[in-house]
């Protein structure tokens, strides 16, 4: 890790959306904790002034929640403002006086990809642009040629070191936790392999659909929105090798060398959905064909997974949001107790949020009488309230001190769009479901020789 700290955070698209929701709630959020203490300069084109941009910090932390005036006046005495269009070079003139003596600053691009290149290229030209970093937000392209395509705009000027992408998924503290868990606890290991492990499967779930973004999820699916990224980094994180000493890369190489493992896909191993009453969402086709839920089997060539199903599934209008993973580990090899034929046998459960963060330990103990009878019971490793720490937060702390740890790496990410370009090359059904259901009945039959789909319950 490069441990030196930036000296001033800019951000790109200080007026948009991303910005108002998600950065200046982080950044209020580290203030609050002492985590910044730099110059934060909003660079927009609005033809603004700091005070209507403190005010539109000020309104969206209100909007967050309340705000404690002195964290905030420490916030404010940091901002600067820039305005002008990024294609003028005298806007990174202003740029450039506003960063004074800054020589390792973060510039944070939370503006639309398409923009990207006139952007980094001026701050190429910056003086202190030799010490800076660049934040970029996902989407990482939406296949892999544009993704190549923006890591090729992005290496033009700057180095892979200097490049942090954001998938704020990676920030989560329910996925740190996972990380946590598997690499921390000496009697996972020796059953974390195919002798043991009888299948892995994830669900992420949510209950709602759309909701008025249907012109933007035309152009996205399932697939693209979820499985890319988030379920594919769930799947690096309980499959991969432990890393090779402390710091980003050794992390970052065995996440990769996961990727590499994923054998293609084939038709028979992926079902797609759609929920009923998608197509009459404002901003869709009538006729369309993209899937608002997807299931899928994955195997991995590798040693310690070898013959282990991985499946995942994802979807809108299911009846639950939540995201779930459930490790099911083989049967005992011989029945001792006649009686004993719970299914699974054993099983690790992580609750990955929103609301719970959960690892639990499914056991089966006797239950109290003559007969030598089984109950399954579970044991909660942990169990809290969602997320402590807003993953913004975490993330954007973390570019500012340069650890790249939780920051998607351009070979992940091309890995990955490598394989879900196989998905979407796939002319395969997309099946109706009824909303509120658990998806296309299709989607059973992949994983019924394993038990079925474990489907999350609402958490006591
Ligand atoms: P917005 O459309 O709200 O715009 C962001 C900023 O970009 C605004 O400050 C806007 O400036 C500026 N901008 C837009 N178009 C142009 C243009 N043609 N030339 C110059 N400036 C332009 O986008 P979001 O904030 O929603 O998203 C920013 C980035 O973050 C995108 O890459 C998006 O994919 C990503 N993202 C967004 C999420 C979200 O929840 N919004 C979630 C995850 C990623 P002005 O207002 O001055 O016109």
């Amino acid at each position: 890790m490069d441990a030196v700290m930036s000296d001033a955070l800019v951000l790109f698209g200080a007026t948009g959306d991303l910005a108002y929701k998600k950065i200046y709630p982080a950044l209020y959020g580290l203030v609050r904790r002492g985590q910044f203490d730099i110059a934060l300069i909003c660079v927009a084109r609005s033809g603004w002034d700091v005070e209507r941009m403190r005010a539109r910090i000020r309104d969206s932390l209100e909007n967050h929640g309340s705000i404690d005036e002195a964290a905030f006046a420490k916030l404010s005495g940091m901002l600067r403002y820039v305005d002008g269009d990024y294609q003028d070079a005298a806007t990174f003139g202003r740029l450039c006086e506003a960063l004074g003596d800054a020589q390792k600053p973060v510039f944070y691009l939370a503006i639309p990809p398409s923009m990207f290149p006139p952007v980094v290229e001026s701050i190429s030209k910056l003086k202190c642009a030799a010490g800076g970093r660049i934040v970029v937000e996902k989407p990482f392209g939406r296949d892999l040629a544009s993704a190549q395509s923006l890591n090729r705009t992005l290496h033009k000027y700057f180095d892979e070191a200097a490049i942090f992408r954001i998938d704020h998924y990676l920030g989560k503290e329910a996925v740190q936790n996972l990380m946590y868990f598997r690499f921390s606890n000496t009697f996972l290991e020796p059953i974390w392999n195919r002798n043991y492990v009888k299948s892995v499967q994830i669900t992420m779930a949510e209950n709602f659909g759309v909701e008025g973004r249907g012109r933007f999820y035309e152009e996205v699916g399932a697939v693209r929105d979820v499985v890319q990224n988030h379920l594919l980094q769930v799947i690096a994180i309980l499959a991969m090798e432990p890393p090779v000493g402390a710091g980003s890369e050794p992390l970052r190489d065995e996440k990769a060398k996961v990727f590499r493992g994923i054998r293609p896909l084939t038709g028979h191993s992926l079902v797609r959905g759609q929920y009923r009453g998608y197509r009459n969402e404002p901003g869709v086709a009538a006729d369309s064909q993209v899937e608002t839920f997807a299931a899928m089997q994955i195997h991995l060539d590798s040693w310690r997974w070898e013959g282990v199903p991985f499946y995942i599934r994802t979807g809108k209008h299911l009846p639950i949001t939540a995201t779930e993973i459930l490790v099911t580990l083989r049967h005992p090899p011989q029945k001792v107790f006649v009686d004993v034929a719970l299914e699974p046998a054993n099983y690790v459960r992580f609750r990955l949020g929103p609301d719970q963060v959960a690892i639990a330990l499914g056991a089966n103990v006797k239950m109290p009488g003559t007969s030598m009878a089984g109950d399954r019971v579970e044991l909660h490793v942990c169990k809290v309230k969602g997320d402590e720490m807003d993953a913004y937060e975490r993330l954007i702390g973390d570019a500012i001190k340069g650890d790249a740890t939780l920051f998607a790496r351009q070979d992940s990410v091309e890995l990955a769009w490598h394989i879900v370009d196989t998905i979407l090359g796939m002319e395969t059904p997309v099946y109706e479901y009824e909303a509120g259901s658990w998806g296309p009945i299709e989607a059973n039959m992949m994983i019924a020789g394993v038990g079925g789909w474990h489907s999350p319950k609402r958490e006591a």
